[in-house]
């Protein structure tokens, strides 16, 4: 099963990608994530992204399709995987087209998590994240049961400096311009479900494996 999910900033990609994948046992590749670990390790690559990201910009496309080739072509992805924030431009998405059909593959469905405006600088304001495993809480929503530390792992739940209000409306504006043209885009192709993401975080995760469930049935390929 490869997914890609879609949707913007703070809709819960990230909170149903963890289920997801414990569910149906894929690796869940965020590469919001990936940036984030080459930041705290400050490599090359995590300097130079982060000068994009605390802006609220996007990591330029090179960069991004680059890492993503990489990650894919690990043996954990022969049996699927879940993309979270990939691909976030067309250009991205052409790659990963050409990507898949250079190995003979196609996506099984472009899932979006579909969460109005409104909804979302609330979301983003109260989320706090695991710099260690990337789990996603909020303060309101989805509190860890220990105040400050990750249930998953333990580690310290902290709020991204991504997620400053500013920075918040600066990324929706780039999410409109550059990454909901990719809703059309999977449309065009026959290969986009949609979830109401408002809903409580259980019942979004219970839609999606309805959604899940009709699309292995039909478009499923080993
Ligand atoms: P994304 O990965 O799409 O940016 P996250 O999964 O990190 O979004 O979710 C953004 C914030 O909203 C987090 O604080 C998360 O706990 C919270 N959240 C996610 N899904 C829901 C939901 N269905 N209802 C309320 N809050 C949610
Ligand atoms: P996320 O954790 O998905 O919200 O991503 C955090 C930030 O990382 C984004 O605001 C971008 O700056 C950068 N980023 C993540 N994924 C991509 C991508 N596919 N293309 C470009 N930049 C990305």
């Amino acid at each position: 099963m490869k997914i890609v999910l879609l949707g913007p900033p703070g809709a819960g990609k990230g909170t149903q990608a963890k289920s997801i994948c414990n569910r149906f046992s894929i690796p869940h590749i965020s590469t919001g994530d990936i940036f984030r670990k080459h930041i705290s390790e400050m490599t090359l690559l995590g300097i130079e992204a982060k000068k994009n990201i605390d802006k609220g910009l996007l990591v330029p496309d090179d960069i991004t399709i680059q890492l993503v080739e990489e990650r894919l072509k690990q043996e954990d992805c022969n049996k699927g995987y879940l993309l979270d924030g990939f691909p976030r431009t067309v250009a991205q998405a052409k790659a990963l087209d050409n990507f898949l059909v250079k190995n003979n593959d196609s996506l099984t469905t472009a899932l979006l998590i579909d969460v109005p405006k409104d909804f979302i600088i609330e979301r983003m304001s109260g989320r706090r994240v695991c710099l260690s495993c990337g789990a996603s809480y909020h303060n309101k929503f989805n509190p860890p049961i220990i105040e400050g530390k990750c249930d998953v792992c333990g580690s310290d739940v902290i709020q991204r400096k991504d997620d400053e209000e500013s920075t918040v409306r600066n990324r929706l504006e780039i999410y409109d311009a550059q990454t909901q043209p990719l809703i059309n885009y999977y449309r065009d192709k026959n290969l986009l479900s949609v979830v109401d993401g408002t809903q409580a975080i259980n019942d979004v995760f219970k839609n999606i494996c309805d959604i899940l469930g009709r699309e292995i049935n039909d478009n499923y390929k080993e």
